[in-house]
């Protein structure tokens, strides 16, 4: 009988150095444009965020976009100019950073939230249509992982029930959905600049939307001026203004917009890793039965923003935080997205959930794990990660 070959990763020594789950992808230029920019006269918003705004709404293709300090500003931004408040209702995901609902909260608005699809983990469409009332006001959905939602019945619901759809796209820059670039769908798209997202300002984030929409949105992001503060000092600017709400303070710096017209720039060469990484874990993963690889429906462009493996716990000896130790003591980081918003203190004990009561977000919280993905990733890394996973299901297997 011949014998099969070993797999490589069989052959591999261990790791003797941690491999940190996700550092920014910083260059030089990055770091010469911040030197630039704090040399210069301008620190905080002023031409380099008026330019970032434009080259990211040119990249995007949408109408008009909101350079803010972070991707929750603006959603709180766009859920304050739809005027949405108390006594409103906004249905949401729980498979998503606890700022999805916070910002809800924030407007004394109620986060309604409807289990995801068991495929994307994405909001359920069929689940949205079930929870729509007379005061719901707006649809909140999350493009979980770097998936877009499944934005067609979303809008469609919208459209029916004359709802806001305000997407949360912190993970989907860039991401398509039936050929349509996200942050050009729904009224509001929220993209975030935070330190371990495929474009990083360090902290950032930025609204788009329609134009004039997004002439409100601007007075709102900044203490509810209502011109652009940032000429008050120029020659061309006045030092007139009126307050005509009291907004909030949401500006983006130049100093993180020089950062971010960089990382513009490399962002289709950051996200070509990415997609390589994505295929070698896909390869070598799905040919393990403890193992479910991410799915990526055939009609979006996934911004690949995380990998996240689902184990089949009825073929492994352990369970997902056992294996999170054993990927550490492999000097693998990981990591974990997300705690469902209805098993957070603040949301199970103010709305009374039970974790069953969104089935499926419980369900697959249990076996995720995310492994490490970021254009930084070498290929003796990706490897590293390869052999931990492959071995670890191999000595647990049931
Ligand atoms: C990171 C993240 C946010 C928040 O982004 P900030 O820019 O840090 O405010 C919101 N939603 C999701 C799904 C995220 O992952």
């Amino acid at each position: 009988m011949a014998l099969t070959p070993a797999p490589a990763w069989k052959e591999r020594p261990r790791r003797t150095t941690f491999l940190s789950f996700s550092p920014p992808a910083i260059s030089e230029a990055e770091i010469e444009a911040v030197v630039d920019t704090l040399r210069s006269d301008w620190i905080t918003t002023g031409p380099k965020t008026k330019r970032f705004e434009t080259e990211f709404s040119g990249y995007i293709g949408a109408k008009a976009a909101l350079a803010l300090n972070s991707c929750t500003a603006g959603l709180h931004v766009a859920l304050a100019t739809c005027g949405i408040g108390p006594g409103d209702e906004v249905i949401t995901t729980p498979m998503t950073f606890c700022a999805s609902a916070n910002v809800i909260e924030h407007v004394g608005a109620r986060p309604v939230l409807v289990d995801v699809e068991p495929d994307t983990l994405t909001i359920d469409p069929q689940r949205v249509a079930e929870h729509i009332t007379p005061r719901t006001k707006a649809i909140l959905p999350v493009h979980y992982a770097g998936h877009p939602a499944d934005m067609r019945p979303i809008m469609e619901l919208a459209h029916e029930h004359k709802l806001y759809v305000i997407e949360d796209a912190a993970h989907s820059l860039p991401a398509t959905y039936e050929g349509q670039n996200v942050g050009t769908i729904g009224d509001f798209t929220a993209f975030s600049f935070y330190a371990t997202k495929n474009l990083t300002t360090a902290e950032g984030g930025m609204l788009t939307g329609s134009p004039d929409m997004m002439d409100r949105a601007r007075v709102i992001s900044l203490h509810g001026m209502n011109r652009d503060a940032w000429k008050r000092y120029t020659a061309e600017g006045s030092w007139y203004y009126e307050v005509v709400e009291p907004g909030f303070k949401y500006n983006m710096t130049d100093i993180q917009a020089a950062i971010g017209l960089v990382q513009l720039g490399r962002l289709e060469a950051m996200q070509a890793r990415r997609r390589e990484i994505v295929a070698q874990y896909n390869a070598a993963f799905s040919a393990i039965d403890a193992l479910q690889t991410p799915t990526e429906r055939p009609n979006v462009e996934s911004a690949h923003h995380l990998y996240v493996l689902r184990l089949n716990l009825d073929r492994l000896k352990i369970n997902r935080s056992a294996f999170i130790e054993q990927l550490k003591e492999r000097q693998i980081g990981s990591s974990v997205h997300f705690i469902p918003v209805h098993l957070h203190p603040y949301y199970r004990d103010k709305y009374g959930f039970k974790p069953e009561d969104l089935p499926v977000a419980y369900a697959e919280y249990q076996r995720l794990v995310s492994l490490p993905l970021h254009p930084g990733l070498e290929d003796e890394e990706v490897l590293d990660v390869i052999a931990a996973v492959s071995e670890i299901c191999e000595e647990y297997r049931l």
